[in-house]
């Protein structure tokens, strides 16, 4: 079967944040890209379907964490919200190695994942929360090394999403587009509440796609345990 997405570029793109693909990693790619716009047309995953642009929007933008961040082999990582499996399921194409937990609050989504992961010949472990209630649960508590998430919500929300499963010691990687100097500002308080500490901000134009912003936040002290609240409880009384 010819290929579906350009496998040149997406090497070249990638090799540009420091991720080596091989051939493998490759044509797992080319499966999950055919994949996600079959799936496309049955459930609303993306509205990026164009395959050079899946490569740049949704792969090489994912792989990009890895320029960020040093994530040592077989790292715990858990992905909030990883919808269609960004930046979970590329992540762990291009490193097998990792221990990946893929969630989300909506099973038909991770039913995708499921496929996906089958079809090319990966494991994770895919589980369908709300992260607000896993969060104070001890199976996922402070059990990871990285959390990440991509277009979930503010990182004011978000950090208290997802530095919970965060062990001390451990990073939550966000991943933002524009704006990202307000959400800091706007997140700042309940970054500290929620035992985190912002270490870095790394700034880069994902080709004609845009600015991207990845923050990386330490987590410098366990959480209190009356975070996560219900999301509701968040809404209502957010942490300023
Ligand atoms: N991370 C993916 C990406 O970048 O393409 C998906 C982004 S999508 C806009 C947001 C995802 O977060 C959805 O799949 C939604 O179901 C999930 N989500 C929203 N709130 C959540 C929560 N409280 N716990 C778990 N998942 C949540």
């Amino acid at each position: 079967m010819a290929d579906f997405i350009s496998k040149s570029l997406l090497k070249e793109k990638a090799a540009l944040y420091g991720v080596g693909l091989d051939e493998k990693a490759l044509e797992r790619f080319d499966i999950y890209a055919r994949l996600l716009v079959e799936w496309n047309e049955k459930i609303n995953l993306t509205a990026i379907t164009e395959p050079d642009e899946i490569v740049i929007k949704h792969f090489v933008d994912s792989l990009s964490i890895f320029s960020a961040v040093d994530i040592p082999v077989g790292s715990r990582v858990i992905d909030v919200g990883t919808g269609a499996g960004f930046p979970g399921v590329a992540m762990l194409i291009a490193r097998p190695d990792l221990d990946i937990t893929l969630m989300d609050s909506t099973n038909k989504k991770l039913n995708v994942i499921r496929d996906m992961l089958e079809n090319i010949g990966l494991e994770a472990n895919v589980v369908h929360k709300r992260a607000e209630e896993a969060g104070q649960s001890k199976d996922f508590r402070e059990s990871y090394d990285f959390a990440t998430a991509r277009a979930v919500s503010n990182l004011r929300d978000l950090s208290e999403f997802c530095l919970p499963f965060v062990k001390v010691g451990g990073t939550f990687i966000s991943m933002k587009s524009a704006k990202a100097d307000e959400e800091i500002e706007e997140g700042k308080k309940a970054i500290s509440v929620l035992g985190g500490r912002i270490r870095e901000k790394k700034t880069f134009n994902l080709e004609a796609a845009g600015e991207r912003t990845v923050i990386l936040i330490e987590k410098s002290s366990s959480t209190p345990a009356k975070y996560p609240r219900p999301s509701a409880k968040m809404a209502k009384n957010p942490i300023r």
